[in-house]
């Protein structure tokens, strides 16, 4: 696999669908009911099982 390939790991964020690192996403699997119900407010079919939220949405919940 080429180098430039392995570098660009990133999440996509549910809510803003901005590409972010791993370190700044949080799995939708582990976040509270709660949090969830503002996912799907902006986004009604996001992935629960393999989906990311930013922390900066994540803040703004
Ligand atoms: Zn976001």
């Amino acid at each position: 696999m080429p180098d430039n390939l392995k570098e660009k790991k990133q999440n996509q964020c549910s809510v803003c669908k901005n590409k972010y690192s791993p370190k700044q996403t949080v799995p939708l699997a582990t976040i509270r009911d709660s949090l969830l119900k503002y996912v799907f407010k902006s986004t009604p079919d996001a992935d629960i099982e393999n989906g990311y939220i930013c922390l900066n949405d994540l803040n703004k919940a």
